[in-house]
């Protein structure tokens, strides 16, 4: 144990010494050094181990080292590790026709990335290049990832230091806890969120408008499912003014809303859909660009401008076609949606009901928000020191938890099962019991 124990603090020097860190003041930064996965846990090289309730970063969507998954990257790496976007490949077409079978009907069309920033990055070019316009609106409470025209897109305190690219506009979504629109109940909000969209697209001139791009459940910034009719509202917006809706289903996408897309339970069908992460649980780095008919035919006489060395890696696409086939076969979306109403939707209710600090609590699929709060009453968010200790206690407890501003999301693999809910729920009820305490 000694040896392995050694192990996890020479990975960690390492770390210090060479490894810059993303979105992170470097000199306090003290990772959590994990060596070995399967399913919903994670080990350190001395063995302790962890519910992963993080899903990392809500991505490892079939859980850790799925055997099927693995064996498609390997067997793909002993065949053919690299090619260039430029040729045919068996492999990245079946990935594309993986992908498009779950999509709906008339987004039949594929263009892979890197991740989910770039492929945002491509939507808003097909938007812009299929609308000749240049603006895209898209909400304040929302992450689209960190290169140019997605931090844009962000409306996260992110994209602040990071404004490089033009011609984006930020709107409020709907969020009944903290209306915007003193709405008091899902319809009020359903609809004044509407009016308000309507409002903006007009005062910014309808005709300038390229796109509309909106997570399908907004993830990071707090897993806020959209009232019935929200989106289909969207739609009709965006048909009467020759918009591009663009739903970015990066985090929302691949059973993780209980869905293979988030979009399946709600009345909507985008002009393009990007995904990433839940696509391949991470296994390879992969995202890309679900592209209707329309848009699509624009580029079947004319050049389209974009490319990456690595659109379609066969690493990415064999990684793609074994985890799809993986979840059909085993019914992991069906799990993912099961556990969610089952067994974490009345949970998670009941820890609310119990403890003051838990304001709120939403989600479906294994896709779920703890709304923490100082004060019940004035809905006061919980201060980011308390949101750091709960993050400490619940790993020092064995459960790497999924914390951001001051919410707990709760984000476990698909292939999550009862008896692991089971373990991690007393987790988070001391953990909450001592966040009573401090607000009391
Ligand atoms: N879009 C959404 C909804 C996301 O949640 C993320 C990442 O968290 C991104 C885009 C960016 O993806 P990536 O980090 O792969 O660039």
């Amino acid at each position: 144990t000694d040896v392995h124990t050694d192990l996890d603090q020479h990975a960690k020097q390492l770390d210090k010494a060479h490894v810059f860190h993303s979105w992170s003041a470097q000199k306090a930064f003290d990772p959590l050094v994990i060596a070995g996965g399967l399913g919903t846990k994670v080990w350190d090289h001395a063995g302790n181990e962890y519910l992963d309730f993080s899903c990392q970063l809500v991505n490892v969507n079939i859980g850790h080292q799925h055997p099927k998954v693995v064996a498609a990257i390997q067997e793909q790496a002993a065949t053919l590790a690299t090619i260039g976007p430029a040729t045919g490949s068996l492999v990245r077409a079946q990935a594309a026709q993986r992908i498009t079978a779950k999509a709906p009907a008339g987004l039949d069309k594929v263009f892979f990335t890197n991740g989910g920033a770039d492929a945002i990055e491509n939507a808003v070019r097909m938007a812009r290049l299929h609308t000749g316009r240049r603006k895209v609106l898209s909400t304040y409470r929302s992450y689209h990832g960190n290169t140019g025209a997605a931090i844009n897109a962000t409306g996260d305190w992110r994209r602040l230091p990071n404004e490089y690219a033009t011609g984006h506009v930020h709107f409020f979504g709907p969020f009944l806890y903290r209306s915007e629109f003193w709405a008091t109940t899902p319809e009020e909000e359903c609809e004044r969120a509407l009016h308000h969209l309507r409002r903006v697209v007009e005062s910014e001139g309808a005709a300038t408008v390229a796109a509309i791009l909106l997570e399908t459940i907004p993830g990071t910034a707090g897993i806020m499912v959209p009232p019935p009719g929200y989106l289909a509202g969207v739609r009709a917006l965006a048909d009467e003014h020759g918009i591009v809706l663009i739903l970015d289903e990066v985090m929302a996408g691949f059973g993780r809303a209980g869905e293979w897309f988030a979009l399946d339970a709600h009345d909507v069908v985008p002009d393009l859909i990007t995904f990433a992460k839940g696509v391949n649980s991470g296994y390879v780095p992969v995202g890309g660009v679900v592209i209707n008919e329309a848009i699509a035919a624009d580029f079947d006489e004319t050049v389209f401008p974009g490319g990456l060395t690595y659109s379609g890696h066969p690493l990415a696409a064999a990684s793609i076609v074994g985890s799809i086939d993986a979840m059909e076969s085993e019914g992991i979306v069906e799990n993912a949606r099961r556990i969610g109403a089952d067994v974490l939707a009345p949970a998670l209710a009941d820890l609310a009901a119990r403890h003051p600090v838990v304001g709120e609590v939403r989600g479906t699929g294994v896709f779920w928000a703890l709304e923490l709060v100082a004060d019940p009453a004035t809905r006061a968010p919980l201060p980011p020191p308390l949101v750091a200790k709960a993050k400490g206690e619940c790993v020092r407890r064995g459960l790497i938890p999924f914390t951001v501003d001051n919410r707990i999301h709760v984000v476990p693999p698909c292939v999550v099962t009862d008896d692991e809910v089971a373990q991690a729920l007393p987790i988070y009820d001391e953990v909450l019991t001592m966040l009573d305490k401090e607000i009391a």
